[in-house]
């Protein structure tokens, strides 16, 4: 990555939107901006001093297109360099335009994270922090959202640094101990400093609990539709995904591929699956189906038990783990009643939450969403309170930090008096303080660097 070029790329979204916008940054980002842009009474970005947004058009061709230039002089960008953004109308093909616009002009590509890379770089922000941006674009749901944002204020790295200075007060203390073992003085009891060092861990471990795993959010919670064949299962994925994408029909035996598509619940979105039916399979290609039925029921967040209300009892057999969710569909069947009275009497028979549907004419289907979004919220609901959002990394320096404690607490458990074991006790200390580094961006490497942001998208 050379900081010296000019980088440029599209940051709005793919496709057609009502506002595209393309972003210019570094050092040569206002002249190649004041080439290509004019204001509307005649302003030129390389005669404004100060960060604003101009209207006017920018030159593309022989065209002119309307459009607003942010201007961000350095440091006061999110780069910290000079930066250029276009907001123009979102059509691709303009946006494409302006782009190899600005390449003509001398600007180069930017690579995915390249704008915040240089932010980071600039020092606008901690190492923890980047991996709360990349959290951030990587959120699927409010909660991992919010904890990102945590992730993001800094409080992954304000508990690291915390820690660290408490372990640099010890190892100083240890190691004071060490050069004037010869003086009658007392730098630290072995009781205090064990104390001391439970606290950090106390600390650490709390952090790692209270942690959401980021890096697994790119994943979407997985929802199957299981059940017996013709209970309805593909007409509810239909209703559900709002699209005619399964075949329902009333011959038994119908899907049998696993359909997958993604489906918008109220603070989150979800992979829902329709699977075979589970009935004796009657040939080859049926018992195939059945065996990737089964799978996708036992990798799934939450199974859906699709029944009908006139064969309500039927219990089919999902992988007894996976959380579960009665589906009495057909619903528009019988009297509103009876679903009531038949939907009570599944919940007390098997102490799973019940819904009543018709995928036939949609009715309790936004209740099952409903009920959907809140089962799945609630599973990283136990550590939503306060959450911030861990990546792989981040767990594990928490978790070299924690073992080099414990180590260090085991080592002066054994001295006989403060100083048998102090040099031991100062390695590991420090050890745990070099793992705490990496949290607060001391020590990454060239490596660390390109992996993190290669995870981001171009125009972040
Ligand atoms: P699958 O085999 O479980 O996927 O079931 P299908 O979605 O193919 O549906 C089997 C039959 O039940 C079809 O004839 C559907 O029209 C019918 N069906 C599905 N849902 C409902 C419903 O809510 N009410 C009624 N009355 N019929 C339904």
């Amino acid at each position: 990555m050379n900081l010296d070029d000019t980088i440029v790329a599209t940051c709005s979204p793919p496709g057609n939107g009502s506002r595209g916008i393309v972003r210019v940054s570094g050092w040569r980002a206002i002249e190649i901006g004041d080439g290509l842009f004019r204001g509307t009474s005649g302003e030129r970005l390389v005669e404004t001093a100060t960060n604003r947004r101009l209207g006017g058009v920018v030159r593309l061709g022989r065209f002119e297109v309307p459009a607003a230039v942010y201007l961000f002089r350095r440091p006061r960008s999110y780069t910290r360099e000079d930066v250029i953004e276009f907001h123009l109308l979102g059509a691709p093909v303009l946006l494409g335009w302006l782009v190899e616009s600005c390449l003509a002009a001398g600007a180069r590509r930017a690579e995915p994270g390249e704008f915040t890379a240089r932010a980071y770089l600039a020092g606008a922000f901690d190492w923890s922090q980047v991996h709360a941006i990349a959290g951030l674009i990587a959120a699927r749901s409010d909660n991992q959202l919010r904890a990102a944002e945590r992730l993001l204020h800094g409080a992954l790295g304000d508990t690291a640094r915390a820690a660290r200075a408490e372990l640099d007060e010890l190892v100083s203390l240890v190691e004071a101990a060490l050069d004037f073992a010869e003086e009658p003085i007392d730098f630290i009891a072995p009781d205090e400093l064990r104390q001391r060092l439970a606290g950090v861990q106390r600390r650490l471990e709390a952090a790692v609990a209270a942690g959401l795993r980021a890096d697994r959010w790119t994943e979407l919670p997985r929802v199957v539709l299981t059940g017996r064949p013709n209970v309805g299962k593909s007409s509810l994925f239909n209703r559900l995904i709002a699209a005619e994408r399964a075949i329902a029909s009333p011959w038994p035996g119908t899907t049998r591929d696993v359909l997958s598509a993604t489906v918008d619940l109220p603070g989150l979105e979800c992979l829902l699956f329709d699977v075979a039916g589970e009935a004796e399979p009657r040939t080859e290609l049926e018992s195939l189906a059945q065996q990737s039925a089964r799978r996708a029921a036992e990798q799934a967040d939450l199974v859906l038990e699709v029944r009908d209300v006139a064969d309500y009892a039927v219990c089919p057999a999902v992988a007894a783990t996976t959380p579960r969710l009665v589906v009495l569909n057909k619903a528009d069947l019988l009297s509103g009643e009876a679903v009531v009275r038949l939907a009570g009497q599944v919940r007390e028979m098997e102490g799973v939450p019940v819904v009543a549907v018709s995928a036939l004419d949609g009715s309790g289907c936004e209740e099952l969403r409903a009920e959907l979004a809140r089962r799945l919220n609630a599973r990283d609901a136990a550590v939503q309170e306060g959450a911030v959002a861990l990546m792989a990394e981040h767990c594990t320096a928490l978790e070299q930090a924690i073992s080099a404690l414990k180590a260090a607490m085991t080592v002066a458990g054994e001295s006989g008096g403060p100083l048998s074991s102090a040099e031991l006790v100062a390695a590991e200390l420090r050890a745990a303080a070099r793992a705490l580094g990496m949290l607060v961006g001391e020590q990454q490497t060239e490596e660390m660097l390109s992996r993190i942001f290669s995870r981001f998208c171009i125009g972040k």
